[in-house]
């Protein structure tokens, strides 16, 4: 009989979203590990978590198992089909079509797209092989597809964007919460917990057009459910604050003192009456008043225990979705919260390194510790880092919609790395993508299964996963967190920072690309020193210590590395020059999509509680793939009842995009006028190719939530 395996503890964080619960992993010895023993995952306590876990991430450890893990470089080969290659054929063939590209065509031949799930090592390790190796502009990540709204109206009414820029714990002793677009209840479970102190004052309000499972957290007196129109949620927010300033319920001491812009955003509100809104939202002009007393009575100044306003996707994936952002940090602002303990404004950050993601110069504008590309000192600074020159370095690129737009065609990238990211299911008119993808002379994609975008690849790289690397991660409330490799990779699997070392050695380098993720931290630490996101006091031995280091944690000036970090912003002055908040007036638009004869519904697209992204991990995962099966659309029994669809019946739903498929589900969460449908599936399913690459001018954020479509039982057209 063989010996029990041994079981090693190992401390570390969910694969997942951005609450990056804690998570103790029971990992077998190696030779139980080589015969594919399970790890087995318990949560542990944590703040964010407090030991909680979401089926996600219970089950996480399933996907280091995956039957189809990749576990050898793929290339195409002449006949077009994905065949075993060695590590040194494929980098050398990548090496050469990038060479190739770059000879014919320019630098700018090749484009790089990261993604919110890299650890802050690869992010930087990724970022720098693109300015400096490749020397092209074209780099970007799915973050932009996530975050980017919530990251211009922060910094430019804050100047410094970070998801949360207070530890999520704090909510727990707010009497109200207003929370915009998120259904925190199915995307982190754990995260609801602290809501019950809003949820007991009767002070949660939810604003959400469908009855989502957070929204049901509002019921038997818990708070208030709004659920406006969809693309609407800005006006909703103009009249929300018109309510406050009509009522008299503005801080306007803090309004004198720690703002400017309040006029300005006062007369662009005055229109936004109750009923008016009411007109454009459909949210009852009561609600309205109701929701923004609710607010003011618990903010600071009028004595309450404390209210926060947080924003999700539901409203920041928008052609409006800075302005939206702004609107809800206006409203904020004229109830004195941000910058108070207890109270305040955030963003409830989606992707496990989202946060991170943006900080280490893996987005197309921005250089490591969120300093700006086109900043000379920030270029001068970074380069000193790189041990090149500034000049050496590329401009701005485009937004991660744009750089798609632009992929092979004559003047656009013509060879496209991507790294952690499904594109062909996650993307915006996800059709279009493919086509685009389609059309480049070479297609690299670095992943640990052979996703949708993989296996449309040239050539595919397979990269270690989270529980078998070791690396740092940035959650939600900008705190720096290890994640610890628990058993080693599957043989002839690479981490992505040997596979960027070994195409920049390939390539030629003018500086050096470390391998081990401790080095890379040190260096994105000194290239963040000074910066907006300051990791330079933050070190491996102080998270090992199980310090809570908050960025910005800048190393002191004799380099001993015991700043405490910084878990709440702004408590003395904002990140802009004079100190102060800036309020921008803002108007309701409207989506870019509009109601049609022939498509006079809406579609808003979301998550379910069992998938993660474009599905690729989770689809993997059988306990989760039986409990959500397969691609579906949801809609009102009344709606169901005048298209003739009953529950289970197959429905096809277009949009001036394209057509999709997927098995109608009757509830009354639904709006009668919209339709939902979860983006997790590829194929015929795929919600994504239903939805507009309509950006956002500000922050290049795609329209996911809002399109215009018609339904019908399916083979009826
Ligand atoms: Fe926690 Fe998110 Fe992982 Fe669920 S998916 S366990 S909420 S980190």
């Amino acid at each position: 009989m063989p010996a029990p395996a041994q079981v090693r503890e190992v401390a570390t964080h969910c694969p997942y979203c951005a609450l990056q619960c804690a998570q103790t992993l029971g990992a077998p010895d190696e030779a139980a590990t080589a015969s594919g023993a399970p790890v087995s995952v318990a949560g542990r306590d944590f703040p964010t978590n407090r030991g909680g876990l979401c089926r996600k991430g219970w089950t996480s450890g399933v996907v280091l198992r995956a039957p189809d893990r990749l576990v050898a470089p793929l290339a195409r080969d002449a006949a077009g089909d994905l065949r075993a290659a060695g590590w040194d054929e494929a980098l050398d063939r990548v090496a050469a079509g990038i060479r190739a590209a770059q000879e014919r065509y320019g630098p700018e031949s090749v484009a790089v797209f990261g993604g919110g799930g890299l650890t802050n090592e690869k992010a930087y390790a990724l970022g720098k092989f693109a300015r400096v190796v490749l020397r092209t502009p074209y780099v970007d990540y799915n973050g932009r597809f996530c975050m980017a709204s919530a990251a211009a109206g922060a910094i430019r009414a804050f100047g410094v964007d970070r998801g949360l820029p207070f530890p999520l714990a704090d909510l727990g002793g707010a009497c109200a919460v207003l929370l915009l677009g998120s259904n925190l209840a199915e995307t982190m479970p754990p995260a609801v917990a602290h809501l019950a102190g809003a949820r007991a004052a009767g002070g949660l309000v939810v604003v959400d057009p469908r009855r989502s499972a957070t929204a049901a957290l509002t019921e038997d007196g818990a708070g208030l459910h709004l659920a406006p129109v969809p693309g609407t949620d800005l006006a909703l927010l103009l009249g929300l604050l018109h309510a406050v300033l009509a009522e008299g319920l503005a801080d306007e001491a803090y309004l004198a003192q720690r703002t400017t812009g309040a006029a300005d955003v006062r007369r662009s509100v005055a229109a936004w009456w109750p009923e008016r809104t009411e007109a454009v939202t459909g949210v009852p002009a009561d609600d309205v008043r109701a929701a923004a007393r609710l607010l003011a009575r618990a903010a600071p100044h009028a004595g309450g225990a404390g209210a926060y306003v947080l924003t999700g996707r539901g409203v920041e994936q928008s052609t409006q979705g800075t302005a939206t952002v702004t609107a809800a940090i206006n409203l904020a602002l004229a109830l004195g919260l941000p910058g108070r303990r207890g109270s305040g404004y955030g963003a409830i950050t989606g992707q496990g390194n989202g946060q991170g993601g943006r900080e280490h110069g893996q987005k197309a504008d921005q250089l490591p510790g969120y300093r700006k590309i086109d900043d000379p000192a920030a270029r001068a600074h970074v380069a000193g880092v790189w041990g090149v020159a500034p000049d050496a370095l590329p401009g701005p690129g485009v937004p991660a919609v744009e750089l798609l737009r632009r992929c092979g065609t004559p003047d656009g990238p013509r060879v496209l790395l991507v790294h952690g990211c499904n594109l062909v299911v996650s993307a915006p008119d996800a059709q279009r993508v493919r086509e685009r993808l389609a059309a480049l002379d070479l297609l690299v994609v670095c992943d640990v299964v052979p996703s949708e975008t993989a296996r449309m690849a040239d050539v595919v790289l397979p990269v270690t996963q989270w529980a078998e690397e070791e690396g740092t991660m940035t959650s939600l409330e900008g705190r720096v967190l290890r994640r610890r490799r628990a058993l080693p990779p599957p043989e002839g699997v690479r981490t992505e920072l040997e596979v960027i070392g070994a195409l920049a050695a390939r390539l030629g380098t003018p500086t050096g690309f470390p391998t081990d993720p401790r080095e890379v931290f040190g260096e994105l630490a000194r290239a963040s020193a000074g910066g907006v996101a300051d990791y330079s006091g933050v070190t491996y031995a102080r998270l090992e210590a199980g310090e809570a280091l908050h960025w910005p944690c800048p190393a002191t000036p004799d380099d001993v590395p015991d700043h405490p970090g910084t878990p709440r912003l702004f408590l003395d002055r904002f990140g802009t020059p004079d100190g102060r908040a800036r309020m921008v007036a803002v108007d309701h638009a409207g989506p870019s999509d509009r109601l049609t004869g022939t498509r006079p519904l809406y579609l808003v697209t979301g998550r379910v509680l069992e998938h993660y992204q474009s599905g690729a991990q989770t689809r993997r995962v059988p306990a989760l793939a039986a409990a959500q099966p397969e691609p579906y659309v949801e809609m009102h029994p009344w709606l169901a009842d005048r298209l003739g669809l009953a529950d289970g019946e197959l429905a096809e739903v277009a949009s001036a995009r394209g057509t999709a498929v997927a098995v109608t589900r009757v509830t009354p969460m639904a709006r009668p006028d919209t339709v939902f449908m979860p983006f997790h599936w590829p194929g015929e399913g795929s919600a994504n190719r239903l939805t507009t690459d309509a950006t956002d001018p500000v922050s290049g954020m795609p329209e996911f939530k809002v399109a215009t479509v018609d339904v019908r039982a399916a083979g009826t057209g």
